[in-house]
C-alpha cells in the first residue's frame, strides 16, 4: 500500500494527487506496489473538469429554453428560430447525458480501486 495525495473537488468528485510515500513491501525501484492508500487531502477550490462542462452546457441549455419561452410569447413570427433552439437543446441534453454517464463511469473507477 503505497501513500498518495487526494485531490478532492468541491464537487465531491476526486482524483489521485503526487505519489508520496512507498509502504514496506517489497518494489522495485520507481514502482508502487499498486494498492494505493490516501496520504492527505488536498481541497482544491473548484469543480472537476467534467463537473464545469456539465455547468457550462447547462447555463447553455438554460439560456436557450429562455430564447424559446421568449419566441413563444411572441407569436408565430420566430417559428423557425424556435425549432432551431429546440434541436439546440436536444443537442445539449444528449452531451450533458454523455458527460454524466463518463463521471459515473470514472466514479466507479476509483471507487472500485483497481489500477
Ligand atoms: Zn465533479
Amino acid at each position: 500500500m503505497c501513500f498518495f495525495d487526494q485531490h478532492r473537488f468541491v464537487c465531491g468528485d476526486w482524483k489521485w494527487g503526487h505519489f508520496r510515500q512507498h509502504c514496506n513491501r517489497e518494489y522495485r525501484i520507481g514502482e508502487t506496489c499498486g494498492m494505493k492508500l490516501i496520504m492527505t487531502t488536498v481541497p482544491v477550490g473548484q469543480k472537476c473538469k467534467l463537473c464545469e462542462k456539465i455547468d457550462t452546457k447547462l447555463r447553455r441549455r438554460t439560456a436557450e429554453v429562455e430564447r424559446v419561452n421568449r419566441w413563444q410569447r411572441e407569436g408565430s413570427k420566430f417559428r423557425a428560430s424556435i425549432d432551431k433552439s429546440m434541436d439546440q437543446i436536444r443537442a445539449l441534453d444528449a452531451e450533458i447525458y454523455e458527460l454524466q454517464c463518463e463521471k459515473n463511469r470514472r466514479l466507479q473507477g476509483i471507487g472500485s480501486g483497481s489500477h
